[in-house]
């Protein structure tokens, strides 16, 4: 099918998701090149003075690729208004959404887990990857409620959005070797990806091994909750590391959280960045949940943050990116699916100074990486990878609230 071709006026592309600025064309101004982008058969030509086509005004705005979320919570979603009394550390909030799921059907699953990919459409994501609770109230290896629907969510949506499912479970489960090989077999069948929840588990450093090998057996991609906390002795990032060193996995490997990473200075924390850096990991930052969770004291106001040292793993040549994580159930009971908004809460939670684009790959090109997919880069992109944003500068792109920030390219 010929697609008609088209130019896309005065827009302003981040040089940061291109792969080569200076044949891309237009303008430089700032960490943004400006011209007329053409389109041609479907896909981004460059920027330059092109002759008689349809245009779409772009009025000096921002043209984005499509955003990429690596670690949300589709089967948790949306439950907060039915729970009674959260507001605690990560032990309470795992005990109180294990409460909800008593009321967990596959209607209440399907209609909260479209809500948040409807969500996450309007914000322009593409690509996300979601934890699905591994395990029954009676079995923690049974196959759990939620996972079959989110496969079928993840067939019907995916015209839409590449929905990535990844099973997250507790580190007991992979004791048994036969039980862990017919999890595993399950995942990949269904296309998904390995993920365990790390924490200060006594056999923690097993169940790891035991994942990097069932990876390596099922052709899986692996990913970790991984030290979510602040007390001492976390230590789950570094293991997951060594693992890897020591099979020689190639991943992709992604561990979400790593709160506990701010536990480290000095000798103890190169040492942690370099083996995570070599070991080829991926990480996640999640600051909504962490905020939300971390460093918790009664009737006192919290003072550390638990979040990871996004600037120092990403100077130590580490891939990070950024991701919505909880939206209004037990962990976190407002969170929002629209992850430019995280970016713009990701300015002061971590200090990402401006100029603010240099953080655009952090939802889009780092985040795709983490994924273990492409990333779109925009003078590699086709028009149904693009986004046109309302915005014409990075502070009203991240300052913004809402959906009317995005428009779809439609030649009129
Ligand atoms: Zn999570």
């Amino acid at each position: 099918m010929t697609r008609p071709d088209f130019v896309l006026t005065d827009v302003q592309v981040p040089t940061c998701l291109l792969v080569d600025p200076d044949r891309f064309g237009g303008k430089p101004e700032g960490g943004f090149r400006r011209g007329d982008l053409l389109i041609r058969q479907g896909r981004v030509a460059g920027l330059g003075h092109w002759p008689d086509l349809p245009r779409i005004e772009g009025r000096g705005r921002i043209l984005l690729p499509a955003l990429s979320d690596p670690h949300v919570h589709l089967d948790k979603c949306h439950t907060a208004h039915r729970l009674p009394g959260i507001g605690g550390d990560l032990v309470a909030a795992i005990a109180a959404q294990g409460r909800d799921k008593a009321r967990w059907t596959e209607t209440d699953i399907r209609a909260r887990a479209e809500r948040g990919l409807e969500e996450l459409c309007a914000a322009g994501v593409t690509r996300v990857r979601s934890h699905v609770d591994w395990g029954t109230g009676t079995d923690p290896a049974a196959v759990p409620l939620a996972w079959p629907v989110m496969v079928d969510l993840a067939r019907d949506w995916s015209d839409r959005i590449d929905l990535q499912l990844s099973a997250l479970i507790d580190t007991p489960v992979l004791a048994d070797p036969d039980t862990a090989r017919g999890i595993a077999a399950r995942i990949a069948r269904d296309g998904g990806v390995l993920g365990l929840f790390v924490s200060l588990q006594p056999d923690r450093a097993t169940a790891i091994a035991a994942a990097v090998d069932l990876a390596d057996s099922f052709g899986l991609p692996l990913d970790f909750h991984v030290d979510e906390g602040l007390e001492p002795g976390m230590n789950g990032l570094s293991l997951i590391a060594e693992a890897m060193l020591q099979h020689r996995h190639l991943g992709p490997v992604l561990c979400g959280h790593a709160s506990s990473l701010a536990n480290l200075a000095g000798a103890d924390l190169a040492a942690t960045l370099d083996k995570v850096a070599r070991a080829g990991i991926s990480v996640v930052s999640l600051p909504t949940t962490n905020l939300y969770l971390q460093h918790r004291v009664t009737g006192a106001t919290p003072d550390r943050r638990g979040i990871t040292r996004l600037h120092e793993l990403a100077d130590a040549g580490v891939n990070v990116a950024l991701g919505c994580d909880n939206v209004r159930d037990a962990f976190f009971p407002l969170g929002t699916h629209d992850l430019l908004a995280i970016l713009g809460l990701a300015v002061p939670a971590l200090h990402l100074d401006p100029p603010f684009e240099r953080w655009l790959p952090l939802v889009t090109t780092n985040a795709a990486r983490a994924m273990g997919a492409a990333p779109v880069e925009i003078d590699r992109a086709g028009v149904a990878d693009l986004i046109l944003t309302e915005a014409s500068n990075m502070a009203d792109l991240l300052a913004t609230p809402g959906r009317s920030r995005l428009s779809s390219l439609t030649p009129g």
